[in-house]
Parts: C-alpha cells; structure tokens; sequence
C-alpha cells in the first residue's frame, strides 16, 4: 500500500475540492477532512458548536479561527490521521489558521499544499448547480430535470442543495476567498510548499492531473 500523504486543497468555492477529496482520499487511503462537512454535520446534530455556526455559515461568512483551530487539531489527532495522513479541504482559510495549523503539524509536517486552479467566473455557475450528500458529502450537478427525493448512489443518503448555495451566501464567499485565502497562495509558494493544477476540465481529467501532481512531490 502507498504510505499515505499529508495535504491540503485550496480552491474557490466551486473548484471542485469535494468531488476530488472523496477521490483522493480513496487513492491515496486517507481520511478526507473537511472543516465544511464538519460544521454542517454539527449544525444537523445541533450541538452548541452547531446551533452557533449556523446563521454565519448560512450568510456565508468565516466561522472564527479559534473555533476551527480547535476542531481540526482535534481531528488531526485521531488515528487514522496520525498513521496514514490527510486531505484537508476548507482549512486552513486564512492566514491565521495556515500559521496555527503549521504549529499543530510541526512533528508531522504537510507534504504539500494543492492549488485547484479554477477562475472565479467559471465556478458560479457550477455552484448554483452543486448538489451534496447529507450523508457522505458526495457532490453532483443538478441538470434540472430530477423530480422528487433524490438519493445518493454512493451511501443512500439525501442529495440536496446546501442552505449557503444561494447566490448573495455564494457571492459573498467568493469575495471572502480572494480577500482572506488567496493570501495563503503566497503563504505555501514563499515556503516552497505550492503545488498548482490546473481545474478545468472532466472530473477524470483533473483527477489524474492531480494524482500525477501529488505523486512526482511525495
Ligand atoms: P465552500 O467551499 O462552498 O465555501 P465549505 O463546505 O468548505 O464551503 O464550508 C461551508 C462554510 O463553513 C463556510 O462558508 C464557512 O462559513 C464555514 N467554514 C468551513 N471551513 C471554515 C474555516 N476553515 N474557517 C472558517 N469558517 C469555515
């Protein structure tokens, strides 16, 4: 078995982080983590932390970075992390969470950090479409024509769209990605930690783009 990476994905909303998360994570047998997922299983539960992220999370703004640091250095610790690595994705989203995030790692530091290169006037249209899995947080693209309860074909669960996929929330995190983690593209590249691939085109594509990536780095 390969030995596993420790990574992070950046990229807009939109880029298609997810759908190549599951993938990744997959391939390379590592726990997909992603701060997103988590949030929005914690706001399902309505647990505190949920019942708090809830109305940010909707008006697409930045949960604050105490709270986030403090749910993955937690996740980090687990086994599964600890022996195989990770695929970050939706962390670190500012410059403030990608140094804290440098100090949690400092024993095991990251391999490399993903740049899933997609301009911004291309994913809007992909995002009003984006559908996701309650359950496993598998992405589709709605085509307009599905009628009633949609289901899963990955785990069964419900396929629906996300209460922040409206199009002021998606505009709004749009603005917060350029203003708040495009800067952690300077951050990666001036430590020689950036990797950048191109996001355009099939979801196969990309795909192999990336494990190419990923493997002429590890
Ligand atoms: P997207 O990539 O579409 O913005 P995510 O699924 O990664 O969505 O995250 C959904 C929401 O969860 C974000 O808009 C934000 O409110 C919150 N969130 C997720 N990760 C973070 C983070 N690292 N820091 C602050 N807020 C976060």
């Amino acid at each position: 078995m390969n030995p596993g990476a420790r990574m992070v994905l950046l990229g807009r909303q939109g880029a298609g982080k997810g759908t190549q998360c599951v993938r990744l994570s997959r391939h390379f047998v590592i726990p997909h983590i992603s701060t997103g997922d988590m949030l929005r299983a914690a706001v399902r539960e309505g647990t505190e932390l949920g019942n708090m992220a809830k109305a940010i999370i909707d008006a697409g703004g930045l949960v604050s970075d105490d709270i986030m640091i403090g749910i993955v250095a937690e996740r980090l610790e687990v086994d599964d992390a600890r022996d195989r690595g990770y695929i970050l994705d939706g962390f670190p989203r500012t410059v403030g969470q990608a140094e804290s995030l440098d100090g949690i790692t400092s024993e095991r530091p990251l391999n490399m950090v993903i740049d899933l290169d997609v301009p911004r006037e291309l994913v809007l249209e992909r995002l009003s479409a984006r559908r996701v899995c309650r359950d496993c947080g598998a992405n589709f693209q709605a085509t307009g024509t599905e009628t009633g309860q949609w289901t899963c074909e990955n785990c069964g669960g419900d396929v629906v769209q996300r209460d922040d996929d409206t199009p002021d929330a998606i505009n709004r995190r749009l603005d917060l990605y350029e203003t708040q983690t495009q800067p952690l593209i300077d951050y990666y590249g001036k430590t020689g930690r950036l990797v950048t691939v191109d996001g355009l085109g099939s979801p196969d594509e990309v795909f192999d783009r990336l494990t190419k990536a990923i493997e002429q780095r590890l």
